[in-house]
C-alpha cells in the first residue's frame, strides 16, 4: 500500500506492509523539486512506479544501501531516465545487491530482492532547481548513511538516522557511538522541520533531534556502566580463584 502527503513543497510516499490488515513494516521516501530521497521496497514497486508517473522525476539520492531504500532504483531508472547518487560505500550494493546485500530470508520476504542499477559518488552539495542541499556522512545506522540539508528552509532529510518501530528489529544499529555523534552533528545545524524515513514530517525537528540524543546518550552510559561492573565482577572472580589456589 501507498499513501501520499504532502508538506511545502515535499511530497511524502508511504509505503507499507500490511499483513491481514495489520500493519508490519512501513518506510516513507520523500520527492522535493523532482529529487526522489529512497526508492522503497522492491515489493511496492508498482505502486511506487504509478505514484511517480504522476510527477517530474529528475533524480535519485539513496541514504543508505539497505533495501527498504533502493528497491525501486532499477526500476525508477529505467522508466525515468534517472541519474542515482549515494555515499561512496553504498555504490556496490547499489550496482549489485544480489551480490553485495546479505539478506535474512524475513528481510527478502517482507520488502523484497533490489536489482542491479547504476549510480555515481555523491559530492559535498546536491543542486535542485529551486534548493541546494548539504550532503552530510553520518554513519551509525549504517557505515554509508547520508543526510540532505536545505539550509533556507532548514530542511533535514535525515533516512534512517531516527530509525525507529518494526525496522529497528530488522536493522540493527551498525554503531551506536558513532550514530550518537551523527546525531549530535546534524543538531548543530537546528533543523526546523525533518523528513524521516520512519516518522516522516516532524515539524519540531531540533527537539525531536534533542530527545534522540538524550535517548543514546543515557543508553550509551548505562551500557558502559554494565561494561565497567562485568569487568569489576571478573577481576573479583579471577582474584577469588588465586586466592583458593594458594591456600589449597
Ligand atoms: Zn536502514
Amino acid at each position: 500500500m501507498l499513501r501520499i502527503e504532502t508538506y511545502d513543497d515535499v511530497i511524502q510516499f508511504s509505503l507499507q506492509r500490511k499483513f491481514l490488515h495489520y500493519l508490519v513494516a512501513q518506510v516513507n521516501a520523500f520527492l522535493v523539486d523532482g529529487l526522489l530521497v529512497d526508492t522503497g521496497p522492491a515489493f511496492l514497486g508498482k505502486e511506487m512506479l504509478s505514484a511517480c508517473q504522476k510527477y517530474h522525476l529528475q533524480q535519485i539520492v539513496n541514504t543508505h544501501h539497505h533495501e527498504d531504500h533502493i528497491g525501486n532504483n532499477a526500476l525508477l531508472q529505467r522508466e525515468f531516465s534517472l541519474p542515482i547518487r549515494a555515499h561512496r560505500e553504498a555504490l556496490p550494493v547499489i550496482r549489485q545487491p544480489r551480490e553485495n546485500l546479505d539478506m535474512s530470508l524475513q528481510r527478502r520476504l517482507l520488502w523484497g530482492q533490489p536489482v542491479m542499477a547504476k549510480a555515481r559518488r555523491i559530492g559535498n552539495v546536491l543542486r535542485t532547481p529551486r534548493y541546494l542541499f548539504r550532503v552530510l556522512p553520518t554513519p551509525g545506522h549504517s557505515p554509508d548513511h547520508i543526510c540532505l540539508y536545505e539550509e533556507k528552509k532548514g530542511w533535514l532529510f535525515v533516512g534512517d538516522l531516527m530509525v525507529e518501530g518494526h525496522a529497528k528489529l530488522f536493522f540493527p544499529v551498525a554503531n551506536q557511538q558513532l550514530l550518537l555523534e551523527s546525531l549530535k552533528k546534524v543538531a548543530l545545524l537546528t533543523p526546523s522541520v525533518i523528513f524521516c524515513a520512519s516518522n516522516g514530517v516532524i515539524l519540531d525537528g531540533y527537539r525531536f533531534l534533542q530527545k534522540k540524543i538524550e535517548f543514546w546518550e543515557r543508553k550509551l552510559a548505562a551500557s558502559s556502566i554494565w561494561e565497567k561492573k562485568e569487568a569489576m565482577e571478573l577481576n573479583y572472580a579471577q582474584e577469588h580463584n588465586k586466592r583458593r589456589t594458594i591456600s589449597l
